[in-house]
């Protein structure tokens, strides 16, 4: 009776983990991966209900057992490699499935010793287990939590493999009737408790790593452009041209205000200009590469740091800019009328940091203003005086 509730006590600490992520999913409104936690949970302690409370006698209660268990390494493997990004395999992993219960079938068909059955399904996870490894293995993301996740699946990989061989050469054989009786089956039960009470631990630890990964980034983000923040983008510069400074990496700064916006805003109102800002940030965010970063860094003022660009590459991007947000029409505004933006562009120069870099476009953007605006400037380069340009439309189509 005593050893019967103490077996409760795993199958109830998985149900309880299966809510735990329930609720993470439902009120942390996180991705299904999550939902891929909770069946984990649900299968797991269905699996290891049926064994503790039923006839162990009967063959059948084997292949149940193993069904719910494949079930729950199905569903770690299906939210793991859907939150790396990676494809599921899950018909490999039925392919092993259907292998093992058939042979599992034929083993408990053929004969009463149980140890045989019994290595044949933890043959059968460990492979599934291997497969999850693989999958996450190949996964470009690869921070610490991602680490010990892998670390974790490996672990529960290997006791599969491990565990029944150790214990069978103590056990030698296992009739049906005194399976419960077994080393097998103690030690089963401890290291199934412990491997799903730390695996738990680790996948609530990367759901909640998630979480406030993505409130982290969700605050940093520009409500109405979903362009980096003033703060987060100088933050992102500073590191960037640290790195350009490493590997002698030429990087520009390009600064842009939209021109005569003042009036935008008193004559059409603050929603209109509202949509002219939106849009101006959606023609920086597909005009950039991956590795360039752009941040709204004012009312109507965005810079974008043009990663392995000098400063003559950086004004054909900021022209290319200019003239696609020229030819836009702004949402709530006369078909007839068009907004336009200046530029200040400015190539790192040797020594230079983020402050006297920003200075420089600055200034160039200013020029660009005074110059009757909807046009480029790039800054003068303080090792080789004299290389001011400006550029408005007419020049940039003969250039
Ligand atoms: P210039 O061509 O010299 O840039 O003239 P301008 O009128 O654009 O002058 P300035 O850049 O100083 O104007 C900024 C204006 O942008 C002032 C402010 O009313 C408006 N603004 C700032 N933030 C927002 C915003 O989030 N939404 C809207 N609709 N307007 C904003
Ligand atoms: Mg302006
Ligand atoms: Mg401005």
């Amino acid at each position: 009776m005593r050893a019967q509730i103490m077996g409760l006590i795993t199958p109830t600490m998985a149900i309880v983990f299966c809510a735990v992520f329930l609720v993470m999913w439902w009120r942390g409104k996180m991705d299904n991966y999550v939902l891929g936690f909770a069946a984990t949970y649900l299968f797991f302690s269905l699996g290891f209900g049926v064994t503790h409370l039923f006839d162990t006698d009967a063959p059948y209660v084997f292949h149940i057992t193993q069904f719910f268990y494949t079930m729950a390494i199905c569903a770690t493997m299906w939210g793991l490699a859907r939150r790396a990004g990676q494809p599921h395999h899950l018909g490999a992993m039925m392919v092993v499935y259907f292998l093992s219960a058939a042979t599992l079938f034929a083993a408990l068909v053929t004969t009463n010793d149980r140890s045989s059955a019994l290595l044949i399904v933890n043959m059968g996870y460990g492979v599934m287990k291997l497969i999850t490894v693989m999958v996450l293995v190949g996964a470009h993301r690869r921070e610490a939590i991602d680490k010990l996740i892998i670390a974790v699946q490996a672990v529960f990989s290997a006791q599969f493999f491990i565990r029944p061989v150790l214990t069978l050469t103590i056990d030698q054989s296992i009739p049906a009737e005194l399976y419960r009786e077994s080393v097998y089956y103690s030690v089963l039960n401890l290291s199934l408790a412990l491997l799903s009470l730390v695996g738990a631990v680790v996948l609530i630890g990367a759901c909640v790593y998630d979480q406030i990964r993505a409130v982290r980034e969700h605050a940093e983000l520009d409500g109405l452009t979903g362009l980096l923040t003033r703060r987060a983008f100088e933050r992102d510069v500073v590191e960037k041209i640290e790195k350009s400074k490493q590997g002698s990496i030429p990087v520009s700064l390009v600064v842009a205000d939209i021109d005569h916006f003042k009036a935008v805003n008193d004559v059409w109102g603050h929603q209109i200009g509202d949509n002219a800002i939106a849009q101006f940030g959606e023609v920086i965010a597909a005009e950039i590469r991956d590795t360039d970063i752009a941040g709204r860094i004012g009312g109507e003022e965005f810079c974008v740091l043009a990663w392995n660009c000098d400063g003559k590459a950086a004004v054909k991007l900021a022209e290319r800019i200019r003239e696609r947000f020229a030819e836009m029409q702004v949402a709530g505004m006369p078909h007839d009328h068009r907004l336009t933006a200046s530029f200040g562009v400015a190539g790192r120069d040797e020594g230079e940091g983020y402050g006297k870099l920003f200075a420089r476009s600055d200034g160039a953007l200013y020029r660009a203003k005074k110059e009757g605006r909807n046009r480029s400037v790039r800054a003068e380069q303080p090792s080789s005086r004299g290389t001011v340009t400006s550029i408005n439309s007419v020049q940039a189509q003969t250039a």
